[in-house]
């Protein structure tokens, strides 16, 4: 067996001890005699999965009792619909566009009601986060949007926008338990699990409970109104059982670790590293405004398009895959997630001043 640097930016590398211990648990879970994925999603061993995931979970971001904790289907993209759905009681929402991801959210909404695109920064191809301290809130807005990392371009709140007092949503789906977050300033916080997380598959939703209502859209099924998942505790239908059971893992690797802060720090050390070589590199250069940069994903670009391709190449050869940029963007990005060990960046970087070189 041989494992590579997974630079990926989602479905993403997983913690080695996270994989090993399900691979050992796959033809009998706990002496259940089977596989989580044989397994009722309403048996008691099933039961306690989930719950202890929820738990582990509260644990680690500090949820206060008066969010709920939502598993669910769809991906990310789904919350692009049942937000709007959901929160639009006065057809009105304010979207702050800093990506793809943002401006797909924003559309959708547009859908459903008035969205507004209060600010972005599509002028510089959203390699920088808006001023957000004084935007133009608008009085009826039922709540206001953000993509908090932006996992194509690589840059990141690192302030959360003024909302006025309006409920502050967010995707955090290449930022989820990255770093410590305080909860009670979100009125929803979302997040795709396959980006630091988990397999690919689930969706976590954590949602103050005075925004779970009855009153939704016309015409929003039963499957995307938030109450219907909240009353049934995530099974209202068969949830993705065992994708959850592997969240549950990794909620439980990052505990062992120290939880929240002692992430953050290594995500800190990791990501200096790199962007440490890419201001010192006369070859590499970072694209992002170094005060936005995310500590997630770092974009980077030779500045020839050859030059990139041969990069990619090269490096995928040597065991350092998934490193090119989106397809929207080119040039290269390494997507340093939770699970990406110091070794794999120090590793990377050695690489990329040998090619520095070689190519000078
Ligand atoms: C990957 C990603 C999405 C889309 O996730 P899906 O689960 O594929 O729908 C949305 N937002 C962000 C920030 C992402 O990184």
């Amino acid at each position: 067996m041989s494992r590579v640097y997974n630079f990926s930016a989602g479905p993403a590398v997983l913690p080695e001890e996270v994989l090993k211990e399900a691979a050992e648990e796959m033809l009998d879970y706990k002496g259940s005699g089977m596989s989580v994925m044989e397994m009722s999603h309403r048996s008691k061993v099933y039961d306690n999965i989930i719950k202890t995931a929820e738990k582990d979970l509260r644990e680690l971001m500090g949820i206060p009792d008066n969010y709920k904790v939502l598993f669910l289907q769809g991906g990310a993209s789904q919350q692009f619909a049942m937000i709007p759905m959901n929160l639009m009681k006065n057809k009105v929402a304010d979207y702050i566009v800093t990506g793809q991801w943002a401006k797909k959210a924003f559309q959708e909404a547009s859908k459903y009601g008035k969205a507004n695109k209060i600010a972005s920064s599509e002028d510089k191809t959203f390699s920088y986060i808006p001023d957000c301290s004084d935007l133009p809130i608008s009085d009826d807005a039922d709540y206001v949007y953000i993509c908090e990392n932006n996992t194509i371009y690589g840059t990141k709140f690192k302030e959360l926008p003024n909302t006025k007092g309006k409920t502050l949503v967010a995707d955090v789906s290449s930022c989820f338990l990255s770093e410590p977050v305080d909860v009670t300033k979100y009125g929803i916080i979302y997040g795709g699990v396959q980006k630091n997380i988990g397999p690919a598959g689930v969706v976590i939703v954590i949602i103050r409970e005075d925004l779970v209502t009855e009153d939704v859209l016309p015409g929003t099924p039963t499957m995307l109104q938030y109450k219907t998942h909240v009353d049934a505790e995530s099974l209202y239908n068969t949830p993705p059982a065992y994708g959850i059971y592997i969240c549950g893992k990794v909620f439980k690797w990052i505990k062992d670790m120290g939880g929240l802060e002692v992430m953050k720090q290594k995500n800190e050390e990791k990501a200096k590293i790199l962007y440490d070589f890419l201001d010192s590199s006369k070859l590499f250069k970072g694209t992002v405004l170094p005060k936005d940069r995310s500590l997630m994903n770092v974009p980077f670009v030779t500045g020839n398009e050859e030059l990139d391709a041969k990069f990619v190449k090269e490096a995928t050869d040597a065991g350092f895959v998934n490193l090119k940029g989106h397809r929207t963007v080119g040039g290269m990005r390494a997507s340093i997630y939770n699970a990406m060990p110091k070794e794999g960046v120090e590793k990377l970087v050695e690489f990329m001043k040998k090619f520095e070189e070689e190519n000078a």
